[in-house]
């Protein structure tokens, strides 16, 4: 069994759909399970019509529905599976009707769920969630008929049949052992009735009932559960790139496709901003050690990047660079309180209960400062709750902490399995900022050795890219040509 992933992008309109069709069709014998996400821009659309209903404004809403409604017709209407046409000679009888009553029922939920958020003027995470979840659930079924129109025994499958979570709207946490008792127990017979499942991504369901999403392009991380649920050989996540690259190749024109990469390396690449996977999708996989494979929709013969536990071994391993935007760096600096053991605790404890999400933490061995970065979303309430916390504890003042904040800053972070061990490579960061003017502000190394990440000023990130990837793998490039050559010289 493998677990094939389609992206928004992967599933645009009739054609890219089609292209799906085939890529199914040639892995069949692989026992494909299919999961989906909404079809592009879908997501934003439908949290953008909840958040015009939360406002009241019904003919904004209801205009927007009609378009949402009129983009999936259209797509089905170009795949065939509505209209006039009707089905070829050897379709089930009135196959178009059924889909076509599936989408009309799910249009009528969503514009009922509208409603009570217009009526009532309000919008909470778990009618967010539930009006988020209809962008899957209508792709899904356009894509399962069409696989069973091109005769393949496709079916509609409902996540929220499979995927148990806690109600933490908006970014649910799975119930793994739950969820995987539903997928052998419903799923897996379904497949070995010879059914090609297609599953909602991006979906699941409390114990309550209640729907949960489980967090923006959380569609990757499905599968994975998915293919964790069922044991599967892979899980392969079908999207518009070639694979996972040493850099954004649309910042940095020499970034390349990396062949092999572990869990691990993926996983700090994707917390640090390259959009290529979930960060999550490598938990599951790595618990059962399930291969991941990025593919391109688009060149589905093109090898893409493998992802597992053990990196390749052979050769130099690659170093990926990566950068977030749209930080702020927050210092607290302070004699009073420092030196005292259990202090970092306590200090980043109102930061962790205001749900801020903290990317580096870099402290002088003086222990007179700690800087942590963040993002500038997230600035207001951390500092709040930290102003908050100090002044209950009486810690407030200038001797004792004072908190500055640096604005407009981007975390750039170099990862890979190839530092490890190896000397030089820190130098050879500082020296490319250095020799591109980049200012380092602030500066951590994770002692598992496969990230450093830099703070800098914003501005300066692609300048930063450049030089660090460039020096870091085109000086590796020129290193092995250099060895060979010298191999070669040896050897006459
Ligand atoms: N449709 C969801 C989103 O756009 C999930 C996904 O695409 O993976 O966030
Ligand atoms: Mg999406």
């Amino acid at each position: 069994m493998i677990v094939m992933k389609f992206g928004g992008t992967s599933l645009a309109g009739a054609v890219e759909i089609r292209q799906v069709g085939a890529i199914v069709r040639r892995f069949a014998s692989r026992r494909p399970v299919v999961v989906v996400s909404a079809m592009a821009g879908v997501t934003d659309d439908l949290i953008a019509i909840a958040e015009q209903a939360l406002r009241g404004s019904p003919v904004e809403v209801s205009r927007r529905l009609d378009r949402l409604e009129a983009r999936h017709r259209k797509t089905a209407r170009g795949l065939g599976l509505f209209g006039p046409q009707g089905a070829p000679p050897h379709a089930p009888p009135h196959a178009d009707d059924a889909l076509r009553r599936e989408q009309q029922a799910l249009f009528s939920d969503l514009e009922s769920s509208c409603h009570g958020v217009l009526l009532l003027r309000e919008l909470s995470r778990r009618s967010l969630d539930l009006i988020s979840s209809f962008g899957e659930r209508l792709s899904a079924q356009i894509v399962a008929a069409h696989l069973r129109r091109q005769g393949l025994p496709a079916a509609f499958v409902d996540a929220r049949r499979l995927i148990m979570t806690d109600d933490s709207h908006g970014e649910a946490a799975v119930d793994f052992d739950a969820t995987a008792r539903n997928i052998r127990g419903g799923l897996l017979k379904q497949i070995r009735k010879g059914t090609i499942p297609v599953i909602t991504g991006f979906i699941g369901r409390t114990r309550e009932g209640a729907t949960t999403t489980l967090g923006r392009s959380g569609s990757d991380y499905t599968a994975a559960i998915v293919g964790y649920g069922l044991r599967a050989r892979e899980v392969w996540i079908w999207k518009e790139v070639d694979g996972v690259c040493t850099a954004d190749p649309h910042l940095v024109p020499n970034a390349r496709v990396v062949p092999h990469i572990s869990y691990q390396e993926a996983a700090e690449m994707s917390h640090f901003g390259a959009e290529v996977i979930h960060p999550k999708t490598m938990l599951p996989a790595r618990r059962h050690g399930i291969p991941i494979r990025i593919k391109n929709t688009f060149k589905p013969a093109a090898p893409g990047t493998l992802i597992t536990a053990r990196p390749a071994r052979r050769g130099p391993l690659p170093l990926l660079v990566s950068s977030i935007e749209g930080m702020a760096l927050v210092t607290i600096e302070g004699v009073g309180i420092f030196g005292q053991p259990g202090m970092i605790m306590r200090l980043l404890t109102p930061v962790a209960t205001a749900g801020t999400n903290i990317y580096m933490i870099s402290m002088s061995s003086s222990e007179y400062n700690i800087s942590f970065a963040i993002k500038q979303g997230d600035l207001d309430k951390t500092l709040k709750a930290l102003e908050k916390d100090f002044r209950d504890r009486g810690l407030l003042g200038e001797q004792v902490a004072r908190v500055s904040v640096e604005r407009d800053m981007a975390a750039v972070a170099v990862v890979g399995a190839g530092m490890k061990g190896q000397h030089g490579i820190a130098g050879r960061v500082f020296s490319a900022l250095g020799d591109s003017r980049v200012n380092v502000v602030a500066i951590a190394q994770g002692s598992s050795e496969y990230n450093i990440t830099v703070i800098i000023k914003g501005r300066d990130t692609k300048t930063a890219l450049r030089a660090i990837h460039d020096r870091l793998n085109v000086g590796l490039a020129a290193l092995r040509r250099g060895r060979r050559q010298a191999l070669r010289l040896v050897r006459g």
